[in-house]
């Protein structure tokens, strides 16, 4: 930008259509509450009427004296009844502007709040609706990022930043007016510094909010910091490294200081600069408006006073022009980031003419492979088989070898790249995805378990479900007799503030809260891995008994939670390499046999 141009930066910023684009987003909110906007800009006029009354009344009081002074009144009686009356009238104004300027925060802030919770409630819903890729793809603190910190911002924009705006618009349209009805050239001397008061704090505000972000962002690394030397405890305690820890922290937190240090230079910098502008306005009013005073340009004395009050009157909303057009800068880079989300269009999308219908669960791969789009990792590769509805499938192979990937797929958590999917014979991305994932049970490979109570934890996906219910699957699951145990057996808390379930318990009740759902199709991924055989054995043997008809795929690393299956499929690299049940791939050689081999020694030994 040119030398010429940039005093103009604020101006062309807000007037710069491209550069405002994403706050648009936000019209729909502001016509929602207009109502109310509506309201808030009658009340802030109202509100600058009787503030602009109260130095107009000084300056009469001024005046009047003025005259007694010079003569012109002899009676002191009628100058103290007069000024006692100027003395009310002012006290009223200056308390009915103040109670209107209470009126207006009440609903321009007021409105911003609605408008932060809406944004927020919009953001979360997109988040629920995109893809597993999605998450892949961006860090969890970014996600928190946009929801809390840019959401901030925007509602800076959508309360503060334009509260302020009409309240120096309105101040300004009301009091220009005025004064430059009674000294239209002292009107013109006066506010010429003001300008450049509006521009040295936009300046300014920009600089302090650069500095601020860097300061969060050490702040955010700092309690990263922290926050993974707790929970990673155990192992700094047992490597001996807190004094390695507490060095890297103290180096972080020595950087965190010079930043804050920084900004607070500038910060510094804020408040002596508009008193200094203020100053050189005052000074302005009272050499020039003396001058004309003294050549009778000016009739009273009073308008001097006067003056001097607008010219303070002025200032802060003056400055507040520059302070809100950093806001609006701000708000518009986090709205952009925040539309960029909100424009995703989730990978998994419901087909328009997808089919509601109970399954029964037949499951049909044929040709498909698959690549994780983020890194192109080709994890399946040619997979076809069939699973009748009603049978068990089991599934091993090694780590990495595309076990977790075929049940996403199932659960379509994502799409196939190559080939189809059928469910009882009708494709599954034909089939309604609510629908469908109401009627399938999946307990993933790292169960994940809610702070709340056990529960909640198992109810999670059946809010109406019933206490018995509850136990029966927590039964089944062979992780009743655990919870029981537990003080306050069924209400006991998980997590930070309450009790840690071992590896073993944690599948367990994420089994039950997937049982709950009494699913037609269940996906266990190496969900027994963390528990003892016995337990295994009991668990599996319960399953058998279970009298309603369900489609069950397993995968393990043990061949005792696989044997039963009516198939067995075997993984390396993506592929399957042998197929068939128990009997026959224990007699085939490869895979299977030696694992069978392996696991059946060790019980020996
Ligand atoms: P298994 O469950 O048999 O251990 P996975 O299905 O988890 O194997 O992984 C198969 C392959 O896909 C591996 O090479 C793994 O690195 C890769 N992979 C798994 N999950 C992802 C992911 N979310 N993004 C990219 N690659 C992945
Ligand atoms: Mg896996």
């Amino acid at each position: 930008m040119s030398f010429i141009n940039w005093p103009l930066k604020p101006l062309y910023l807000l007037q710069n259509k491209q550069l405002l684009k994403s706050l648009k987003h936000l019209n729909k909110y502001f016509i929602k509450y207009r109502i109310r906007l509506i309201l808030g800009l009658l009340i802030a006029v109202t509100s600058r009427l009787f503030a602009v009354a109260v130095p107009k009344f000084i300056g009469d009081s001024v005046a009047e004296v003025e005259l007694y002074v010079k003569g012109e009144i002899n009676n002191i009686e009628i100058v103290k009844s007069s000024l006692f009356i100027n003395i009310l009238i002012i006290i009223g104004c200056a308390l009915l502007s103040g109670f209107f300027m209470f009126l207006m925060r009440q609903t321009v802030i007021v409105v911003s709040r609605f408008i932060e919770y809406d944004l927020k409630n919009e953001i979360y819903e997109q988040y629920q609706n995109l893809s597993l890729s999605f998450y892949k793809a961006n860090r969890t603190g970014d996600l928190m990022n946009r929801i809390s910190e840019d959401v901030g911002k925007v509602r800076m924009y959508a309360g503060p930043a334009l509260m302020y705006s009409v309240n120096t618009i309105t101040l300004f349209a009301v009091v220009l007016t005025y004064m430059s009805s009674i000294a239209p050239m002292l009107t013109l001397y006066t506010i010429a510094p003001l300008p450049i008061l509006s521009l040295s704090v936009y300046y300014l505000s920009v600089a302090i909010n650069k500095r601020t972000t860097v300061v969060q962002e050490y702040l955010s690394r700092l309690t990263t910091f922290t926050q993974e030397s707790f929970s990673g405890i155990a192992v700094l305690k047992a490597y001996q490294i807190e004094g390695r820890t507490t060095n890297d922290f103290n180096e972080l937190a020595n950087q965190s200081k010079q930043k804050s240090i920084n900004l607070a230079r500038v910060q510094a910098l804020f408040f002596p600069l508009m008193v200094c502008l203020i100053g050189i306005s005052n000074i302005i009013v009272i050499y020039i408006g003396g001058k004309q005073y003294l050549n009778g340009q000016i009739s009273d004395f009073g308008i001097l006073v006067e003056f001097i009050i607008f010219v303070n009157m002025l200032t802060w909303p003056v400055a507040t022009v520059g302070w809100v057009s950093s806001i609006i800068q701000q708000a518009e880079a986090s709205q952009k980031r925040i539309n960029e989300f909100l424009e995703t269009v989730p990978e998994i999308k419901n087909d328009k003419n997808a089919i509601s219908t109970p399954i029964a669960g037949a499951i049909a791969f044929k040709n498909v492979n698959f690549t994780y789009p983020d890194t192109g990792i080709q994890a399946l590769t040619n997979i076809s088989f069939e699973i009748e509805a009603g049978q068990t499938i089991g599934i091993v192979g090694n780590t990495g070898s595309g076990k977790s990937t075929l049940l996403e797929l199932i659960g379509r958590l994502y799409d196939p790249t190559h080939g189809q999917i059928t469910i009882d014979g009708i494709e599954l991305n034909k089939i309604d995805l609510q629908n469908f994932r109401s009627q399938i049970g999946y307990v993933p490979q790292d169960a994940f378990l809610f702070s709340d109570t056990i529960e909640n934890n198992i109810c999670f996906g059946k809010n109406n479900a019933t206490e018995s219910e509850m136990i029966e699957v927590a039964k089944i699951a062979s992780v009743d007799k655990n919870i029981i145990n537990f003080k306050n057996g069924y209400q006991t808390l998980l997590g930070e503030r309450g009790v840690t379930l071992s590896g073993g318990q944690k599948q367990r009740v994420s089994i039950a809260r997937a049982l709950l759902k009494k699913p037609n199709i269940l996906l266990l991924d190496d969900s027994l891995s963390a528990v003892d055989t016995e337990t295994e054995k009991q668990i599996i043997k319960n399953f058998k008994a279970l009298s309603e008809k369900r489609t069950s795929i397993i995968v393990s690393h043990r061949i005792s939670s696989v044997k039963n299956a009516d198939l067995i499929l075997v993984f390396e690299d993506g592929k399957i390499i042998q197929k068939g049940d128990h009997q026959s791939l224990t007699t085939q050689k490869g895979y299977y046999q030696d694992l069978y081999n392996k696991q059946s020694q060790k019980k020996e030994m």
